[in-house]
């Protein structure tokens, strides 16, 4: 460990994140300074109750980007580019940047448990908690964080002694790997790779390689996705300890070091207990919560890293069966009519939602929202026979509509141009009105939400309530 008595501590940003930095750093008896561009009312309050509820906390507002005088280390919060003036005065004091799991990697004490860790565009909260209720299963202590829940300096440093978890089941975003350079997991999966946030990281090649920051040091095991190549290449460009291995998870059948799909079971070739077999029978396909091809792929990372730690096979099985996945993502809400309502609002990019429309068969889309500079092409071609109808809301559905008229001309599309507080509900009758009996009504945003909720479970809540409407409204 290293001592942070009397260190001068600048943290970026006023938020959440900000705060609870703040506030640990401060117990151990740094002197901390949060630095924030703006000056508000709010900001101001905040401010003030920070300051008098710690000591060694100062706050300065309405200056975000000069570097304190006498700085020794920067902490980031999520939402500050690393173009940030405030970063560039650091590399140019010669003064770390640091992120909040590079913080609680560096306050983990010598008994500290060991880091299987989670990244990738898409599936990485199912697959951490996944992973969790798979070492659960295994009568191992453990718990999820990182990028859900409680925020990973408090579990670090808090109440339930840290040092007696057998193992953490880490998701990382890859804001938090580029800011987390000494980072070491015992094994770590990139589920995937598509465009996503390329605004706050410049370009693929950057994102791609803040996500391979995940594989850097890794003691036993590697997890890449046999089906998205990057992921591969990035497990090829890492600098790894002696001894750990590539291995890989398919829908398919597995080759050697592979987990991997044959006839409905999952199978694994990697990590194999009976010397006189070539493969190791873990679950059924149908004990995967729900089971669409994507969250399969998610099961086997997450199998993959629970075997590396030395997890047998039953508690695979068990851990996968006592699975339950997290509110809005493919979440069954009701059937009305004999059509389904899924609430999927977790899929705000493109990727995502192909994942969750390639799950079901014909399909009512409720899609739009802030797109993020991505494009719809792709998507809308492949999913195109699908749809039985689209309705598009958000301040991007013209993108959509635009991609609709271009491969899948046949499909009729409501363009709902309102953004008021009932327009969940008129789309979900809109829905109701296109669908037929079998049908599934999904939303799959392919966007995020900001532009008419204050973030994905809003939405996803707004959707919800409009189907019970419709239910308690019948006729
Ligand atoms: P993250 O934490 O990476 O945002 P989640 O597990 O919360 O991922 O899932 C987000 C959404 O991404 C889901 O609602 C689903 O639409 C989609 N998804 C989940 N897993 C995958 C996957 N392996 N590949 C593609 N899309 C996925």
């Amino acid at each position: 460990g290293m001592s942070w008595q009397g260190m001068h501590i600048t943290v970026a940003g006023l938020g959440v994140s900000g705060i609870s930095a703040a506030r640990a750093l401060a117990g151990l008896g740094a002197s901390v300074v949060v630095v924030d561009g703006g000056d508000s009312e709010v900001l101001r309050e905040k401010a003030a109750a920070l300051e008098s509820s710690l000591e060694g906390v100062r706050v300065r507002l309405g200056d975000g980007d000069t570097l304190p005088e006498g700085t020794d280390l920067v902490v980031t919060s999520p939402g500050w580019k690393p173009t940030s003036p405030l970063f560039a005065a650091a590399a140019e004091a010669g003064v770390d940047v640091v992120g909040d799991v590079e913080i609680a990697w560096r306050l983990r004490g010598p008994d500290a448990p060991p880091w299987l860790a989670v990244t990738g565009t898409n599936g990485k909260t199912t697959t951490t908690r996944m992973l969790a209720s798979i070492l659960r299963a295994a009568g191992l202590r453990t718990a999820a964080v990182g990028n859900i829940g409680t925020p990973i300096i408090d579990i670090v440093l808090g109440e339930e002694a840290y040092s007696d978890l057998d193992v953490l089941a880490v998701e990382l975003s890859s804001y938090q790997l580029h800011w987390a350079p000494s980072l070491r997991a015992h094994s770590a999966a990139v589920l995937n790779l598509a465009p996503d946030h390329l605004d706050w990281h410049g370009s693929m090649e950057a994102y791609a390689a803040d996500k391979g920051r995940i594989y850097e040091g890794n003691r036993v095991a590697c997890v890449y996705n046999v089906a998205d190549k990057a992921t591969e290449d990035l497990v090829r460009e890492a600098d790894v300890e002696e001894g750990c291995r590539a291995i890989g998870f398919t829908l398919g059948t597995p080759g050697p070091s592979q987990l991997g799909v044959v006839e409905g079971i999952l199978v694994d070739r990697a990590f194999v207990e009976d010397r006189q077999k070539n493969a190791q029978e873990l679950a059924e396909v149908a004990d995967v919560n729900p089971p669409a091809p994507h969250n399969i792929a998610n099961a086997l990372a997450a199998a993959a890293l629970a075997r590396a730690f030395g997890v047998p096979a039953k508690a695979v099985r068990d851990g996968l069966r006592a699975f339950r996945p997290d509110a809005h993502r493919i979440e069954h809400v009701a059937d009305v009519d004999h059509v389904a309502y899924v609430d999927d609002s977790k899929a705000t990019n493109t990727h995502a939602a192909e994942a969750s429309l390639a799950a079901y068969e014909s399909i009512v889309w409720i899609a739009g929202g802030l797109a993020k500079g991505a494009t719809f092409d792709e998507l809308v071609a492949k999913s195109a026979q699908r749809l039985r109808g689209a309705v598009l809301i958000g301040a991007d559905r013209g993108l959509i509509r635009e991609a609709l008229a271009r491969h899948a001309p046949e499909v009729p599309v409501v363009d709902l141009d309102r953004t008021d507080t009932g327009a969940m509900l008129a789309a979900v009758q809109e829905a109701r009105a296109l669908a037929r009996a079998g049908d599934t009504v999904l939303l799959a945003p392919a966007c995020a939400s900001m532009d008419m909720f204050v973030n994905y479970n809003k939405r996803g809540d707004a959707f919800a309530e409009a189907v019970r409407e419709l239910r308690s409204g019948d006729g």
